[in-house]
């Protein structure tokens, strides 16, 4: 059944290599495409990073839905600080949330705002690692112009890319969860100064590692990639 999607792709920019067939959008290098029958054709659209939603004023900014944006990451290293920069944008709402919560809760003398605050960087930044411990994996294990989309909602980004031989994969796929982790091993020499933001840090790392255990996203992929590493079926 063809669905009318003239309106579904209305205030979209394509990211560059994707382009519009007529009864599909498509990315050849990273190998995908959104199907215009599809009845979510503009979220899958979104959601592959095949294109950014163009109303990113200050108004949305403020008051509106997260924009979704796609950033088709450059050959090489310098897709970690690309990335690093698409995703910070992306939760910037988020940061300045919690900075003006800080600075109102340090001015009223309210400590339980000024956790909630921090406690919501530390979350932003443990989502920031994760993201680009699979950037930096993909990088180190896939050729160096392997294409990737960068894609952020808000606080929430994941990364598009190539499928790669299964061990490959499942490095890939295990680095986002368990770079938190790695991260906060930089944190233990200030925990004398510092002991409530690496405990805090702790428990996010622990959730982070959780993800690769669940039946979606990064555990899908795992346990995907550890099915045909070992050259057997799902179960
Ligand atoms: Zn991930």
């Amino acid at each position: 059944m063809r669905h009318d999607t003239s309106d579904q792709v209305s205030h979209l920019v394509l990211t560059p290599g994707a382009f519009d067939r007529g009864d599909a959008v498509l990315h050849p290098s990273l190998g995908i495409a959104a199907s215009r029958s599809s009845k979510d054709f503009r979220r899958t659209v979104l959601e592959l990073g095949l294109a950014s939603e163009a109303d990113s004023s200050v108004c949305r900014w403020l008051f509106g839905a997260a924009t979704s944006r796609a950033q088709l990451l450059p050959d090489g290293w310098r897709a970690i600080h690309v990335a690093l920069i698409h995703c910070a944008v992306g939760m910037s709402r988020c940061a300045a949330l919690a900075l003006v919560s800080s600075v109102v809760g340090i001015a009223a003398g309210l400590s339980s705002l000024i956790a909630i605050a921090a406690g919501g960087l530390l979350f932003s930044a443990a989502i920031l690692v994760h993201e680009l411990g699979h950037v930096l994996a993909y990088r180190a294990l896939a050729p160096a112009d392997s294409p990737g989309i960068m894609v952020t909602c808000g606080i929430r980004c994941h990364l598009v890319r190539k499928t790669l031989t299964p061990k490959a994969d499942l490095a890939v796929a295990l680095a986002g969860p368990v770079a938190p982790a790695i991260a906060g091993a930089f944190l233990i020499p200030f925990a004398a100064w510092v002991p409530l933001v690496l405990w805090a840090w702790a428990a996010l790392a622990l959730s982070h590692a959780v993800c690769a255990a669940l039946p979606f996203g990064d555990g899908e992929t795992i346990r995907d990639s550890w099915h045909r590493a070992r050259g057997g079926r799902r179960g």
